[in-house]
């Protein structure tokens, strides 16, 4: 019966998916001939930043472990911040999954279909739910109440999360370059603060680069962190070409030794394929000064976008290659289950994820980890 159910779902889902909205189709919004004012590119920035603080346990081989539940591999406080980041999200799928089966329900087509609809609202995708959905139902006999369906999910949501392909961790070039993309107020600056922060305080040479130089107030956001940090700075004048920063600062970088470069870059410029072309143009320029460089794309994703995450990796992988991504902003909303979405959607290592505005609260994304804090 529950088959039955998920094959008339699945018509249904197919059937809306090819009318109107597309949430697990990314190619659909950004044929559109629009600019970076429109809702792809759109984002709200929120307030605050970050304070100074160290150390980035490197996470589990995630082959190496089970999904022992709530059992932290981190140092206890990097998963309580997890967690509490998660806390909407996991209030979301946890709470409600117990509430589903409120009156000793069992699992029948009217669960599944809340089921469905609250892994929806978590933003973990159309297609990807359809896929979770299927598999609970094949398994309901196995499933008598809310631990063992966190326990299915859990198991099937990292099986989706392993799926991308994990981030190369070597860092051997000197400098090694990490040009940072993504649109507007998505914590590109925010994150080259707190990754200088934590390179600086173990022992690394930092040069930021400020070749965000749409706004003065993004070469200040940036000064400020070169101060924190203690890292230098190389910066130009509002609206100088910022290729020429770039140059100007892989320049230094090599003369002094570096050990770690991060260049800044703008996410709105006049329409959207000036901010590609001028990104291009970076790149090229960086490729240029050091051959091999930048060694690392990182873009930068804010998670409280749900699917639009996605439209947005998809237009700036076509336009430059990217090598991994930052998922930012996972306190902020109840939208988590993007990270999910992404590791199945994109052939791109989600390398980070940001669950607060402290130091500390940028992490590497680790799958294991995330589930356990998500349920
Ligand atoms: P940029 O325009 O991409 O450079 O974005 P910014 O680095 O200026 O960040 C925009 C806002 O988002 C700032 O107020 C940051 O403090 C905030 N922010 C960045 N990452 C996070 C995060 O993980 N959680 C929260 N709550 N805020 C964040
Ligand atoms: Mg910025």
């Amino acid at each position: 019966m529950a088959l039955n159910w998920f094959k008339k779902k699945k018509d249904k889902q197919e059937d809306a998916a090819s009318t109107e909205q597309k949430p697990d189709n990314v190619s659909e919004t950004f044929n559109a001939e629009d600019d970076p004012q429109d809702e792809v590119l759109e984002q709200n920035n929120s307030k605050g930043s970050g304070n100074i603080e160290t150390g980035m346990a490197a996470p589990p081989d995630p082959t190496e472990q089970d999904i022992a539940p709530d059992v932290p591999a981190k140092s206890g406080g990097v998963f309580k911040r997890l967690k509490s980041g998660l806390s909407k999200t996991r209030k979301l799928l946890s709470t409600d999954i117990n509430e589903l089966f409120a009156g000793n329900r069992k699992i029948d087509d009217e669960l599944l279909e809340n089921l469905e609809e609250l892994l929806i609202t978590s933003d973990i995708g159309v297609q990807t739910t359809g896929d979770l959905i299927e598999s609970i139902s094949k398994k309901s006999s196995e499933i008598s109440g809310p631990e063992q369906l966190k326990a299915a999910l859990k198991e099937k949501i990292l099986e989706l999360l392993n799926s991308a392909p994990p981030p190369d961790r070597e860092i051997t070039d000197k400098p090694h370059v990490i040009m940072v993309i993504g649109v507007n107020g998505v914590g590109k600056t925010t994150i080259i603060g707190k990754l200088a922060s934590r390179a600086a305080s173990s022992g690394k040479k930092v040069i930021l680069v400020a070749a965000d130089t749409f706004r003065a107030a993004a070469i200040e956001q940036l000064d400020i962190w070169s101060q924190k940090a203690g890292v230098d700075i190389i910066k130009h004048k509002e609206k100088s070409d910022p290729a020429a920063v770039a140059y100007d600062g892989i320049e230094a970088a090599v003369a002094r030794g570096a050990d770690m470069v991060l260049v800044d870059t703008a996410g709105r410029i006049h329409t959207k394929v000036n901010l590609m072309e001028e990104l291009k143009k970076i790149k090229r320029t960086i490729s240029k000064k050091l051959p091999g460089a930048p060694h690392e794309v990182l873009l930068i994703l804010d998670a409280t976008t749900g699917q639009n995450a996605l439209s947005q990796a998809k237009l700036f992988n076509d336009a430059i290659d990217v090598t991994g991504i930052a998922l930012t902003k996972l306190d902020g909303t109840a939208k988590g289950g993007i990270a999910v979405s992404i590791s199945s959607n994109l052939e791109i290592p989600l390398k980070y994820i940001g669950v607060g505005e402290k130091i500390e609260d940028l992490q590497e994304f680790d799958p294991i980890e995330f589930v356990n804090a998500l349920f």
